[in-house]
């Protein structure tokens, strides 16, 4: 609050909450918490989680957050699929996106009426970042008539120019929702790749990548399992294919969690963000979780310290062009409203490990490069 009290009427207050956060919140995350971090953190947490009750706000914390955010503030936790539902139905007049930029972007088109804040303005997006609208009008130009599936990492610019979102959980199953033979899948090439072997569907992408994923190489994997020959390698689809094609199991940051948490494997790797796996840590206690991973720095920049400012100052409010917003909200509708919609579970391993299409990539080069070949 900007009184500085944060809701607490007595200090005795602030150290019951304490005590009770230490005793419920803890547990799960302190075999990745010192409790002299945690000391650190706790003051914080009960702060936020007052603040939050006064203004009804909600936080939503995506699976790549440290685990004090994940485990102590976040009342809606997920994958970019989950959250982009879960902003929909939620009755809190705040969200809070612990996130990157295009997630809340997405809170607010489909909560057009909430106040949507992202604690740090930078935390963007190596896949948002790559392709704009403009870029999405001239692959329709190129090539029209096929229909633009956006992976829903993208700016609502980009998601106002297409006619469907996606998400790694469910990218199949909207590619193949459609009914057509071909689409153009943007703008994560290497999910496209991965789509592209799960379907009979043709696949054209876009140059984009994600600069945490497609650091991996099939070659990390092969040297983690002659290390580790009795360890699972699950993977996340933003991984180039050799990647997938080496790993035991594929899915969202979702059936990721799902599968590790059913599996309970004694040693279990995890191919994506380092966050996932200090996160789920207590849900599988019979796992040890092995490197590598790698940081996302966009998310890294959202902290318990720039949570409290926003909701203290109710900054950085998040806005998006009515226009805009109307024409994105159709494109992630529609992949909301598919009759299924629960993501499969993972990816097929068998087609993964047997199949590598050689896609089509667009990039702003090859459409400069078509231009004159279509008016000349
Ligand atoms: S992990 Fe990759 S896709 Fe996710 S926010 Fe970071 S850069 Fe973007």
């Amino acid at each position: 609050m900007a009184d500085g009290t944060h809701g607490f009427n007595t200090d005795t207050d602030l150290q019951a909450d304490i005590a009770e956060l230490t005793r419920t919140v803890y547990p799960k995350i302190e075999s990745k918490v010192s409790l002299l971090e945690w000391q650190l953190h706790v003051p914080l947490i009960a702060k936020i989680n007052r603040l939050k009750r006064q203004k009804n706000a909600v936080i939503l914390a995506h699976n790549y957050m440290t685990p004090e955010i994940f485990h102590g503030v976040g009342d809606i936790v997920g994958d970019s699929l989950a959250l982009a539902r879960e902003a929909a139905n939620t009755d809190a007049q705040i969200i809070v996106q612990a996130g990157v930029h295009f997630m809340a972007e997405t809170a607010k088109i489909l909560s057009p009426d909430k106040t949507v804040l992202i604690p740090d303005l930078e935390a963007g997006c190596s896949l948002a970042s790559s392709i704009t609208g403009a870029d999405v009008r001239a692959i329709k130009s190129a090539y029209p008539g096929v229909p633009i599936v956006t992976y829903v990492n993208t700016s609502a610019d980009v998601k106002a120019e297409s006619d469907i979102c996606c998400t790694s959980a469910n990218a199949v199953e909207v590619v193949e929702s459609l009914g057509v033979d071909q689409v153009i899948m943007i703008p994560d090439q290497y999910l496209a790749r991965n789509v592209a072997a799960q379907t009979d569907v043709k696949v054209m992408t876009w140059a984009g990548s994600c600069e945490v994923h497609e650091q991996f190489t099939a070659q990390d994997i092969r040297g983690m399992k002659a290390s580790f020959p009795d360890a699972v390698v699950v993977a996340h689809p933003e991984c180039p294919p050799e990647v997938l094609k080496a790993a035991d199991f594929a899915g969202s940051t979702g059936a990721m969690i799902d599968y590790v948490t059913q599996e309970q494997p004694a040693k279990v790797v995890l191919v994506t963000e380092c966050s996932m796996a200090d996160n789920i840590a207590h849900a599988s206690p019979a796992s040890e979780f092995l490197r590598p991973c790698n940081l996302c720095p966009h998310m890294k920049r959202i902290s318990l310290e720039n949570i409290l400012r926003a909701l203290e100052s109710e900054t950085h409010a998040v806005e998006v062009a009515p226009e805009v917003a109307e024409k994105a909200r159709v494109a992630i509708q529609r992949m909301l409203d598919l009759k299924k919609n629960t993501g499969k579970p993972g990816y097929n391993m068998e087609r993964a490990h047997m199949i590598d299409p050689d896609i089509p990539v667009i990039s702003r080069q090859s459409l400069a490069n078509a231009e004159p070949r279509r008016h000349g």
